[in-house]
């Protein structure tokens, strides 16, 4: 589908040109990159996704060296693929999988390789409704093997939520995504520096698998501003 397509223009209106530009630009800013993460979302959710990026020349385009604009972590959870949830494709995302979207030492450090090298302004921790290994840490589910580091890397954010009017695996969750931001935010010696430099912006986001849907930090503007105030 060619994005000059009218089904496109129309379900986006004015927006479509911001829409239109390929998300892996070199020039773009994080800002920039965060309204093309946002409309490619709103047509993933209403199930009119244009399968940006996903053609046999782009793949080509791409091969030698990719550009990505914007770093996810995001879980495991075989519900929440980035590229389908933000419809885009080959080169645009550079994305950190692992169950409860957790950024230890391995996944700081594939984010800090995407920062440094390929100059990615924009990292999106996205969390998601209805998270099995959340839910575990929520009950103490007895686990063996090495889920158990996972869990641990979740106790954060299960105490800070405990006690919070609502679902608790729901609270803990958005606690998690909130968390996991200040770990990228506040680390040392790369990446906390260029957040504080301005040269890298963090941004919370939190995934619906039922609506598609991609809640987004209140303005999702300035980088401390968290998912709900509190957690
Ligand atoms: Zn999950």
């Amino acid at each position: 589908m060619q994005l000059s397509n009218p089904f496109v223009l129309g379900l986006l209106g004015a927006s479509i040109s911001a829409a239109a530009e390929p998300l892996g630009a070199r020039t773009a800013g994080a800002d920039t990159v965060l309204e093309w993460l946002k409309f490619g979302n709103e047509r993933h959710a209403a199930g009119k996704p244009v399968n940006w990026h996903q053609s046999m020349e782009r793949r080509k385009e791409v091969s030698q060296r990719p550009a990505p604009g914007a770093v996810i972590v995001s879980c495991s959870d075989s519900r929440v693929p980035p590229e389908i949830v933000f419809d885009q494709g080959f080169g645009d995302l550079h994305v950190v999988r692992v169950d409860g979207n957790v950024a230890g030492e391995k996944e700081l450090g594939s984010i800090e390789y995407a920062v440094e090298n390929l100059h990615t302004p924009l990292i999106v921790v996205m969390g998601h409704r209805h998270c099995g290994v959340v839910e575990a840490a929520v009950r103490g589910t007895p686990v063996r093997g090495h889920i158990a580091s996972l869990l641990a890397s979740l106790s954060a954010a299960v105490s800070r939520s405990r006690g919070l009017p609502g679902d608790p695996v729901d609270n803990a969750a958005r606690a998690n995504v909130n968390h996991q931001v200040r770990e990228i935010q506040q680390s040392e010696p790369v990446l906390g520096p260029l957040v504080g430099m301005g040269r890298v912006k963090v941004v919370a986001a939190y995934y619906d698998p039922a609506t598609g849907v991609v809640e987004w930090q209140p303005g999702a503007a300035a980088s401390t501003r968290l998912l709900r105030s509190g957690m």
